[in-house]
């Protein structure tokens, strides 16, 4: 259930501290320190799985469900007009942290057209502020 070595085992289980926009007994929702566009959100399982592969059913069948909430507070808090969710599995996917997780990429007029980014650099209190506009649409 549990890996001692994974980064996001301790962020999703509040062993570190994280700009967190939503929480329950299944998930954390955490905002990417590497953010391709502003409020770029992760939604954590609280259990470890490796990637989807790995993953519990019952778990995964509220991810979407969860990403459709986030994507509308996302396009009301911050005024994005659109959203991508987006889910890597395995190095030649994309994926470089081995606990599953899946994307809310907000969108705004104007950006690019598919998700290739550069990962941006946010300092902490920054993402609180961000953090604060989403939470409170949800
Ligand atoms: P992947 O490439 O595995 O799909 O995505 C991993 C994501 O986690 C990256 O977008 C990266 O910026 C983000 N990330 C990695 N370590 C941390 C961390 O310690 N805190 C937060 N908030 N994001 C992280
Ligand atoms: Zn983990």
């Amino acid at each position: 259930m549990r890996d001692d070595n994974c980064i996001f085992c301790k962020i999703a289980n509040g062993d570190i501290p994280s700009a967190t926009i939503y929480e329950d007994k299944d998930f954390r929702v955490i905002l990417d320190l590497g953010p391709a566009s502003k409020g770029h959100a992760l939604i954590l399982p609280k259990p470890h799985f490796k990637d989807l592969c790995d993953a519990d059913p019952e778990i995964m069948a509220k991810i979407m469900p969860l990403a459709g909430k986030l994507g509308k507070a996302m396009k009301t808090g911050l005024g994005a007009s659109g959203f991508n969710v987006v889910q890597n599995n395995g190095a030649s996917a994309g994926q470089t942290v081995y606990h599953l997780h899946v994307h809310v990429i907000p969108r705004y007029e104007g950006g690019p057209k598919i998700v290739v980014w550069t990962p941006g650099k946010e300092e902490v209190a920054e993402l609180e502020k961000t953090a604060e506009r989403i939470k409170k649409q949800l």
